[in-house]
């Protein structure tokens, strides 16, 4: 078929905005009660395939039908009274399931998964007697069925605490919430900051001036500017008397501006070497030093982190960015002995970077787990190169939550004035 499109896997920062917009939009019927995205979506996945939603509604016939009229889509690849599954223009994929309101918070808790939670979950259950499936939980001995209007009763019912969606892997949550030892997962309203954002001053699109404005518009209390510093790859970022101009400005900026604080940075490139692609006593001048590698990305194991954690010994460096330098659906990151750079990490008091791009993601999930306890403060940073992306930094916190951190792990929680403080250490 000529308009036949594959299922097009979208970063998580192109598919939350459409998610906000599809509840939005079945909100906005008329017919629906309750309504969420769940699957991946709702655990922050970093990419997803399947937009799922759940929603419950006295006319269900009403809702799929208002679903399947949404202006974007594109094919409708099945639908019944009770669900559809259509595809938008741009290939993304939204599967709706509609239910009664009885039945809305078990189904969601099912659809939102993962399977391989959702299944060491029934095994916990049946541990206890109990038995866990996607209407709620069933009494083995009446066969009763218990539902649910809010998913916490149910982990109740099981005597476990709530388990936030972003945990739901299978990496520990279930015997981790069973000991009582759940984090307290960072919340997005603990972030005070963001701690790389770019200016027209190397290659961002926008003022100090507009990015400052954007971010105290969010609620922030301070940003830090983190322009290239000038290289093969940056041949516009800043050398040593551009650095002193931008501190100048950011001076001036401050004086004049109340309600959010700027902070001076750099993302210096990391050479093969090791050694910062700027140098001198520039950098003690800066609030915030991040370290990038950016260039020569074949290099192996050993090269590699020899150098990561080389460019950790240069007094300047604060955070190390990007510190995987994976690209989300283009290309991996390099390869990395984590153990040892987590290790220096802390020997040498730097920070690990949440890149927060949409298309880096970068630490990991995965790798902020395994970095947890180890000592290390994360720092996220959106990497705007405009100040409508700065919301990135929510991406970031995405990444820390399915990371297990907590408020006490991720430097965007301090005040400025401490922020200051953990970089001067
Ligand atoms: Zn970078
Ligand atoms: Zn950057």
């Amino acid at each position: 078929m000529e308009d036949e499109r594959p299922a097009q896997v979208k970063l998580l920062g192109e598919a939350l905005p459409a998610a906000r917009s599809m509840v939005r939009y079945l909100s906005g019927s008329g017919y629906a009660t309750r309504v969420s995205p769940a699957g991946s979506l709702r655990r922050m996945k970093e990419t997803v395939e399947t937009l799922d939603m759940v929603a419950s509604s006295s006319r269900p016939a009403k809702l799929v039908q208002h679903f399947c009229a949404h202006m974007d889509a594109h094919r409708i690849l099945s639908r019944s009274a009770h669900r559809a599954a259509v595809v938008l223009k741009d290939g993304f994929r939204v599967d709706l399931r509609v239910v009664n309101d009885a039945l809305y918070a078990p189904v969601l808790r099912y659809q939102t998964g993962s399977t391989r939670h959702n299944h060491a979950l029934e095994e916990y259950a049946a541990g206890q007697g109990m038995l866990v499936r996607e209407p709620g939980l069933i009494d083995p001995g009446t066969g009763r069925q218990v539902s649910f209007a809010e998913e916490h009763e149910l982990f109740e019912a099981l005597g476990l605490p709530y388990i936030e969606p972003e945990l739901r892997e299978d990496r520990g949550e279930i015997q981790a919430a069973a000991r009582g030892t759940l984090p307290d997962l960072v919340r997005y309203s603990d972030i005070r900051g963001d701690l790389h954002v770019h200016t027209r001053w190397s290659d961002g699109a926008h003022s100090i001036s507009e990015c400052a404005a954007t971010a105290a518009g969010m609620g922030f209390d301070y940003i830090v500017i983190c322009d290239h510093s000038r290289s093969a790859q940056f041949p516009h970022g800043l050398d040593a008397s551009g650095i002193r101009d931008q501190i100048r400005e950011i001076e001036h900026l401050n004086r004049e501006r109340s309600g959010i604080r700027i902070l001076s940075g750099i993302e210096a490139g990391i050479d093969a070497a090791g050694n910062l692609d700027i140098a001198g006593p520039v950098l003690q001048d800066l609030d915030v030093v991040i370290a990038s590698v950016h260039s020569s990305f074949r290099m192996s194991r050993e090269e590699m982190t020899g150098r990561i954690t080389g460019a950790m010994h240069c007094d300047a460096v604060d955070i190390i960015g990007h510190p995987t330098g994976r690209i989300l659906l283009k290309r991996p990151g390099y390869p990395l002995d984590f153990g040892q750079v987590l290790k220096t990490a802390r020997d040498m008091g730097v920070c690990l970077e949440i890149n927060a791009h949409p298309r880096r993601l970068d630490l990991p999930d995965i790798l902020c787990q395994e970095a947890k306890g180890s000592g290390v403060i994360f720092a996220i940073g959106s990497d705007a190169h405009r100040k409508e992306n700065l919301w990135f930094t929510d991406l970031g916190v995405t990444v820390a939550r399915r990371g297990w951190l907590e408020s006490h792990d991720v430097a965007n929680t301090l005040t400025g004035d401490d922020l200051i403080r953990l970089f001067n250490r």
